[in-house]
């Protein structure tokens, strides 16, 4: 039975590329696995399979009898149903270490880089495996995306220097130019169901005991989303209500002017305040040279919220 690699839930670029190479080099390590998703693609990661030739993951939702090896996350609120479950056997990640954990011992890889895509090239460096060309081009593609074209706080020299040689492999010379490409896929917003969008990207957290949504969606030009920007509002106030949530956060982050708008739903909206020193108007805030959530965002409220 093949072992199911799987990155979390609403799968971004990194989550799909990961877990397709790290599929790849276990299973030419001898373990059959077998890449997965939790969810639909995303346009970006669409555009991203088709462009190099690789087939979509299938979809998984459920952990039960099954071996698992995680990539792009490590917290349960993030996974598969009942990961307990079934055999959790590795992980690989650059997140904060989340709240899984195994009765056995497992193989683990994070590292604090800016994508799980520069943690899988230098694991194919240290059990040297060569990295098919396909497979070299989606992981560059998975930096690009992750590190907001290595302008993200996250993003490290490890990352520009796996980008560099991926990008070799796959026969990539603009990097810039395939970064702006594809952040302009993600960026077509047209036809695209509000609750679609706010989810696109949208992860849960357990912030001292209080449920925490926050999502992001990442464009070329924020006046892209003029339109749709009150029905994003109305949106997230209402998945308040259906998930139970203290507060829902949307980041809406213009990569070029490298900040982003903030649209809040929150039981104490003062947190926003005491998180980023920027007092909300009415229920949005401009978060200047703010791109990570990862790095900016979800720290800082983890602190507010411990306050
Ligand atoms: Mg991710
Ligand atoms: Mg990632
Ligand atoms: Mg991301």
């Amino acid at each position: 039975m093949a072992v199911y690699v799987v990155g979390h839930k609403s799968p971004d670029t990194d989550s799909v590329c990961a877990a397709i190479a790290l599929a790849d080099l276990k299973s030419k390590l001898g373990v059959e696995c077998k890449p997965a998703v939790q969810g639909e693609l995303s346009p970006e990661s669409k555009f991203v399979l088709d462009k190099f030739g690789c087939d979509a993951p299938e979809l998984l939702k459920d952990a039960t009898d099954k071996q698992i090896m995680l990539v792009d996350h490590s917290d349960l609120s993030q996974s598969l149903d009942n990961l307990n479950k079934g055999e959790l056997m590795a992980i690989v990640d650059h997140h904060k270490v989340g709240d899984v954990t195994t009765p056995n011992p497992i193989e683990v890889w994070t590292w604090p880089v800016g994508c799980t895509c520069t943690v899988l090239k230098s694991m194919y460096d240290f059990y040297g495996v060569e990295i098919p060309k396909n497979i070299a081009g989606i992981m560059t593609c998975a930096i690009l995306s992750d590190t907001v074209i290595f302008k993200s706080a996250t993003c490290t020299d490890a990352d520009k220097k796996a980008a560099e040689t991926l990008a070799q492999k796959a026969g990539l010379d603009d990097l810039q130019e395939l970064g702006i490409e594809m952040f302009k896929v993600k960026s077509a917003i047209e036809g695209t169901p509000v609750r679609e969008l706010v989810m696109r990207d949208f992860k849960d957290f357990d912030m001292s005991g209080n449920k925490v949504g926050i999502g992001q969606l990442e464009v070329v030009d924020l006046s892209l989303l003029d339109g749709v920007k009150n029905d994003l509002a109305q949106d997230i106030s209402s998945l308040k209500g259906e998930g139970n949530y203290h507060s829902v956060f949307l980041l809406l982050t213009d990569i070029m002017k490298e900040g982003s708008e903030m649209l809040l739903v929150s039981d104490d909206p003062s947190k926003v305040e005491k998180a980023f020193g920027v007092a909300p108007s009415g229920d949005k805030a401009w978060l200047d040279g703010v791109m990570s959530r990862k790095k900016q965002v979800v720290p800082n409220f983890e602190k507010a919220f411990a306050a």
